[in-house]
């Protein structure tokens, strides 16, 4: 069986893999590059793929997989829900592009006409190619895949955390015997700070800010990091009014049709009757003037309403803004963090609020990575992908220096035998 990596090798961004038997091909993934202007992976040409399976919704893993679309119908399987969030996210990033985009609307209503949905762990056959899709614990409705074919079995992580959140339950690591794993290596050198410990810091400084009266903005990605923060708050019964605005509200309302993928959909519950609804400019404008929380996309400030509530929120110094994800370089999230600036339509804003990070990942730390791998059963060969500047390479060494696995970083293209 052959596996060629498509994107996503060495670099963060248009993850796509394709698998392929003497009979059979299918696409793992297939995701857009996020830069000024989008990145594609490479090209396979759709009459030689029988199906795709897609991950999870976020759009370095599922942006380009209309492109399959365009001139006949092809199975894209995945979870219900990821299918809903998927599209939402799709939708939006065609009708947010300046910039020219292979596919439109109507390739985008043929994805989801061909979608199939899969259960976890639910066995699935494609030519002599069988796989199944085990819980990821990174987005709801992600998965990893396990994927078996010429008596092989191959784990591809995806984007995966083995810790689990508010919103989420860990990710199934119950992977059996393998023969090869392609894993993500996001933050394979770095640890997150222990999720007790941050989460109170961030209760804390929350209510330290709403007390003296200011309001607390939190720019936050729509699907998933948007909800966790709202049940954060609630698991921590959190008094003061909480509102929640934008694309946020969609795939809350997505969310609360699939409560059986949340961990505690009891807590998910209590956090959407404890939020308020943004509906209209009105109550836009009076929320970001009172005493409480904001919770808005974008998570990096790239549009939605947080650019228009950090102007307001951004002027008084008794008011916040904590950003609770990753800023990629380049962002005015980032701007945010390194300077205390932003620029929204051009303008340079200096910003008077306090600025604060806290790192509520979804993905592995350095040590559940490493714990992942010494866990592995078998003798599997590894792959590393999905990392920046270097850290795919360094993960790869660290395999084969401490574990004493096979181990490689793929370069985009690359193509290996199982
Ligand atoms: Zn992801
Ligand atoms: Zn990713």
């Amino acid at each position: 069986m052959e596996i060629k990596f498509l994107g996503g090798a060495r670099e963060v961004g248009r993850a796509a893999i394709a698998v392929k038997t003497g009979k059979t091909q299918i696409l793992l993934d297939y995701g857009v590059m996020l830069n000024h202007t989008p990145g594609f992976p490479m090209h396979v040409p759709p009459r030689e793929v029988d199906a795709i399976v897609a991950t999870h919704s976020h759009l370095d893993h599922s942006g380009a997989i209309p492109i399959f679309h365009i001139s006949e119908p092809k199975p894209v399987y995945g979870t219900n829900l990821n299918l809903e969030l998927t599209s939402l996210l799709i939708k939006d990033f065609i009708h947010l592009s300046s910039y020219y985009l292979p596919y439109e609307y109507i390739e985008l209503n043929a994805m989801i006409r061909s979608h199939k949905n899969v259960n976890y762990r639910e066995e699935v056959r494609v030519g002599d190619i069988r796989f199944m899709l085990l819980n990821s614990g990174h987005l709801p409705g992600g998965a990893s895949v396990l994927l078996e074919a010429e008596g092989k079995r191959i784990l591809y992580t995806s984007d995966f955390n083995t810790i689990e959140t508010r919103l989420l339950p860990k990710a199934d690591q119950n992977y059996g015997e393998l023969d090869a794993v392609i894993i993500e290596s996001t933050y394979a050198d770095e640890d997150h700070t222990e999720r007790r410990v941050l989460e109170e810091k961030f209760i804390n400084e929350v209510i330290d800010v709403v007390e003296s009266g200011g309001t607390v903005l939190i720019p936050a990605f729509s699907v998933g990091r948007a909800q966790e923060i709202a049940c954060i708050l609630a698991a921590h019964h959190f008094e003061y009014p909480v509102v929640i605005d934008g694309m946020a509200r969609e795939a809350s309302r997505i969310l609360m049709g699939h409560l059986e993928f949340l961990r505690d959909p009891r807590l998910f519950m209590d956090a959407i009757h404890m939020v308020g609804w943004v509906e209209d400019w009105r109550e836009r404008k009076r929320v970001a003037k009172r005493p409480g929380v904001i919770i808005a996309p974008a998570g990096m400030l790239k549009g939605g309403p947080a650019t228009y509530y950090i102007q307001i929120v951004g002027k008084k110094s008794r008011n916040a803004i904590f950003l609770v994800g990753y800023q990629i370089p380049g962002t005015p999230g980032r701007e945010l963090m390194e300077k205390g600036r932003c620029v929204i339509d051009g303008k340079v804003r200096k910003i008077k609020a306090r600025i604060g990070f806290f790192d509520f990942s979804s993905h592995c730390g350095a040590s559940e990575l490493k714990e992942t791998i010494r866990g592995l059963r078998g003798k599997p060969i590894v792959f590393t992908i999905h990392g920046a500047e270097g850290n795919c390479q360094k993960f790869a060494k660290w395999i084969k220096d401490e574990v004493g696995l096979e181990a490689k970083a793929p370069n985009p293209g690359e193509t290996f035998t199982i």
